[in-house]
């Protein structure tokens, strides 16, 4: 690849929330973004963002889950702006219970989102980075990793992207390909707002109550985890492969 030519990366999930502000970010780097959601409708702002900032961004409707529309998502993106080199696997939903009220299809929801979904993606993107013996993973894990309470299905997936990422580091790396892991804390999204809903609480007082227990005593925002996919996308951070960071305020493990 010329020095001039634009890198093109796909974000996952990237309607709204943290995978928004992870296109907007990779975009303002010089990235091209496809920029993919369930809703290719539900992209437009997003896109318009990257746009009106005088970047290059293109909206794809697609499950991540299912083959067939990830294949077609990757043939549409190669075609409208070129083989992508740079993946983030963000998309998720939550599908929180006690395990002993947790249905089956819940967990297989959670688990098809986010570790078929994030094998689909890389599987269908990373003939195009060994093409060009250069390429970026980026999976979104969690501090629910770790385990918690009324997560048993996500924490469960996000533990299993962990995994699933240093595997990819060790088979990807001959080819210039580095994957990463960021691992959010409690960051202000629908996802989160959702979570209070669930609980009852207003989302002010549900952030309140969740920076009191953080060491940076606040919560995080969309664009902290955006930071922190910029590095591991990054032209210089090649030699930094199979790491899990934990982006949460303070020190997780
Ligand atoms: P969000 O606001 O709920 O956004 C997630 C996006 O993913 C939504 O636009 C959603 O579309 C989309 N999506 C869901 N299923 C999909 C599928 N099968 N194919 C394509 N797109 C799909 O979530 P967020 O808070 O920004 O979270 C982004 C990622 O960070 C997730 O992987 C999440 O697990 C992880 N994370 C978040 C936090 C946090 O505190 N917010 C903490 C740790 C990790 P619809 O709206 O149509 O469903």
């Amino acid at each position: 690849m010329s020095t001039t030519e634009q890198r093109v990366a796909v974000v996952t999930g990237a309607a709204r929330g943290i995978g928004a502000a992870t296109a907007v970010r990779l975009a303002a780097e010089g990235r091209a973004v496809a920029v993919i959601d369930l809703d290719e409708a539900a992209c437009k702002d997003t896109v318009e963002k990257i746009t009106a900032a005088g970047g290059k961004a293109i909206a794809v409707g697609a499950d991540v889950s299912d083959e067939a529309q990830v294949e077609a998502a990757v043939a549409r993106i190669t075609e409208e702006l070129g083989a992508p080199t740079i993946l983030v696997n963000n998309a998720g939903v939550l599908r929180d219970n006690l395990l002993f009220k947790m249905s089956a299809a819940d967990w297989d929801t959670v688990m098809n989102v986010h570790l078929r979904g994030s094998f689909l993606m890389t599987k269908a993107v990373q003939k195009h980075m060994v093409d060009a013996g250069w390429g970026r993973v980026v999976n979104l894990s969690s501090s629910s990793a770790l385990g918690n309470r009324g997560q048993a299905n996500y924490s469960a997936a996000k533990a299993g992207l962990q995994g699933f990422t240093k595997t990819l580091a060790i088979e990807l790396g001959k080819f210039g390909i580095t994957a990463n892991a960021v691992a959010p804390g409690f960051i202000a999204t629908e996802m989160t707002k959702a979570t209070a809903d669930r609980v009852g609480m207003g989302f002010e007082d549900f952030k309140k109550a969740a920076a009191g227990q953080i060491p940076v005593q606040r919560v995080g925002e969309p664009e902290d985890i955006a930071n922190a996919i910029a590095f591991f996308t990054g032209e210089a951070a090649g030699f930094v492969s199979g790491q899990v960071l934990y982006v949460a305020g303070g020190p997780l493990d």
